[in-house]
């Protein structure tokens, strides 16, 4: 089977699962992800899972991928978005398909130059990133859209809720290795209205770089 056509039996799994935007369905189908993960894996790279990518990180699974872009386009489609946790590159690539402009942050900066090589090779413009803590967001880019963490951690970071606009979302895996929840919280000037979506199990968010 053609990449392609593995890629269309993802998108249809994902309906199955729920996932009912288009735009979203659209992105998935368009996106290699088989370019995002280790070459001795390609061949799992359109199964409903998540993958180790090395350095113990692992590229989320693309159900967790859609439900969270789809989350981020609920209110229209946010121009600005920043990503925390780049990993693989695959999330950031998904989004860039739908938004005019992906801020994304890794703090491992090896795991980093494996995804800006990827950017390259599949000639995304729209992809900025940067070696840093992704816990302090990328301040001279703010304010921002939508942000979305692709790691969890055991609170929210202020600077985080900080650098969202007016009206905008943060989506979130907030807890420890046991139980985690993807918590979604909107901005209403200076209130923060939070929503519980479901269960997830993401890789810690950390401090420092490496
Ligand atoms: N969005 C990625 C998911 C990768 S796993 C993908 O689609 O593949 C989460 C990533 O978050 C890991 O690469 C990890 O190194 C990174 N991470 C963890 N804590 C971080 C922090 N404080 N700042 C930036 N990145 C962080």
């Amino acid at each position: 089977m053609t990449s392609q056509a593995t890629r269309n039996k993802l998108v249809l799994r994902l309906r199955e699962k729920g996932i009912s935007d288009k735009r979203v369905l659209q992105a998935i189908a368009d996106v290699p992800r088989h370019l995002y993960v280790d070459e001795a894996l390609s061949s799992r790279a359109y199964e409903d899972t998540a993958l180790p990518i090395g350095l113990g990180q692992t590229i989320s699974q693309p159900y967790i991928v859609a439900l969270m872009t789809q989350e981020l386009l609920k209110n229209g489609i946010p121009k600005k978005v920043l990503e925390v946790g780049t990993g693989s590159g695959y999330q950031a690539a998904v989004l860039a398909q739908l938004v005019s402009q992906v801020f994304s942050v890794e703090r491992i900066e090896k795991l980093l130059r494996e995804a800006r090589r990827k950017f390259h090779r599949t000639a995304q413009r729209n992809i900025y990133t940067r070696h840093a803590d992704g816990r302090l967001g990328w301040p001279t880019q703010a304010p921002f859209d939508a942000i979305i963490l692709t790691a969890a951690g055991t609170e929210l970071e202020e600077d985080l809720l900080d650098q969202l606009a007016d009206g905008a979302c943060l989506i979130a895996p907030l807890g420890d290795a046991i139980s985690q929840r993807l918590v979604k919280y909107t901005r209403q000037a200076d209130d923060f209205k939070r929503e519980e979506l479901c269960d997830v199990s993401f890789v810690p968010l950390l401090s420092g770089l490496s």
